[in-house]
């Protein structure tokens, strides 16, 4: 049983949510590498994915081999291979999807399903048994979660003792990452032009392009009702500014998530440059493998390499949010 006095008694999570391609395993580790926290990767993958199929953690080992990750199973669950965990799989499908966002909104001001609400107290349960692990394992208090996913996050950070239901046993603040919508585009699209398949490929080019322009802007829509009406304190954070300016940015990010100043906190970060150690981020981009001193330069390759029809139709779908987030609509 764990003591209050101990610091995992109650870990702060920093949920980063955002679409997929804006850089959030580099901030992921980034924050990681902060003193007195860790990096955990895309952990909604953990139950559905990463521990059936036995996917390689940032480590470099397989899951099942990972010391880090056995030791938090067996704390957790007594081992992955429990009901529990595969419970958790069943709970991702029906307490935390993308179409639930409203239907739990509504729990977050006190109404809504109780059935729902009831799965979503599980969910909360689960995943802090998971965070209070990975807090005690690590020796962290600050656990960086990198899943994305704004209806997982969600569920995850609800308050629910408003109605008399239980208090998780983490503290969950969300941090947005957005990256101009034109390079999320050109980096799906270049994904789909390096596996052709049935189609031509300027057709291909041309969904690619469209699809994740209208994906991104839902996203942000959802992201926005979310900050505004759920309660959970939420901090937003640019690709671009991260790579451009990291120390600055990181700065600033801290401190608007209450980390004091104290200068060690950056330490691993130069003005173009990360210094990363191996971590056990799960699930997430090939970076995740990657340590050492890596050079932080900016992906920006859309710029020439998308083209201006292209270019006119992400910008026109994603105007607003373009605007709000000060991207030139150029
Ligand atoms: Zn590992």
């Amino acid at each position: 049983m764990l003591s209050h006095q101990q610091p995992w008694a109650q870990p702060r999570v920093i949920y980063l949510g955002g679409f997929g391609r804006s850089g959030s395993t580099l901030l992921e580790r980034m924050l990681g590498a902060v003193p007195g926290w860790v990096n955990v990767g895309e952990l909604v993958d953990l139950p559905r994915s990463v521990q059936p199929d036995d996917e390689k953690c940032g480590c470099g080992e397989p899951f099942s081999t990972c010391p880090f990750w056995d030791k938090v199973g067996e704390q957790a669950f007594g081992g992955w291979q429990s009901a529990p965990v595969r419970r958790l799989a069943e709970l991702r499908r029906t307490a935390a999807r993308q179409r639930l966002v409203p239907s739990l909104l509504r729990l977050s001001r006190g109404g809504g399903s109780a059935s729902l609400r009831r799965r979503v107290a599980e969910y909360q349960q689960g995943y802090g048994r998971i965070y209070q692990a990975v807090a005690e394992v690590s020796g962290a208090t600050t656990i960086v979660d990198a899943s994305k996913g704004p209806a997982h996050g969600l569920a995850l950070g609800l308050d629910l003792t408003a109605d008399g239901g239980v208090k998780a046993d983490y503290r969950l603040t969300m941090v947005n990452l957005v990256r101009d919508p034109r390079g999320v585009a050109y980096s799906w699209s270049r994904r789909a032009l390096d596996r052709p398949q049935a189609g031509s490929r300027s057709q291909m080019w041309s969904i690619g392009v469209g699809r994740s322009a209208a994906q991104w802007a839902a996203l942000q829509t959802e992201v926005a009702l979310i900050n505004g009406l759920s309660g959970i304190p939420s901090a937003r954070i640019r690709y671009e500014d991260l790579v451009a300016a990291p120390r600055p940015t990181l700065r600033r990010l801290l401190t608007t998530l209450g980390q004091g100043d104290e200068e060690t906190a950056l330490d691993h970060v130069a003005d173009h440059a990360v210094t990363l150690a191996p971590s056990h981020g799960l699930s997430g981009n090939p970076g995740r493998f990657r340590h050492g001193t890596l050079d932080l330069v900016a992906d920006d390759e859309w710029r020439h390499g998308l083209p201006a029809k292209e270019r006119r139709l992400v910008t026109a779908v994603t105007l607003p949010w373009l605007h709000r987030y000060g991207y030139p609509s150029l």
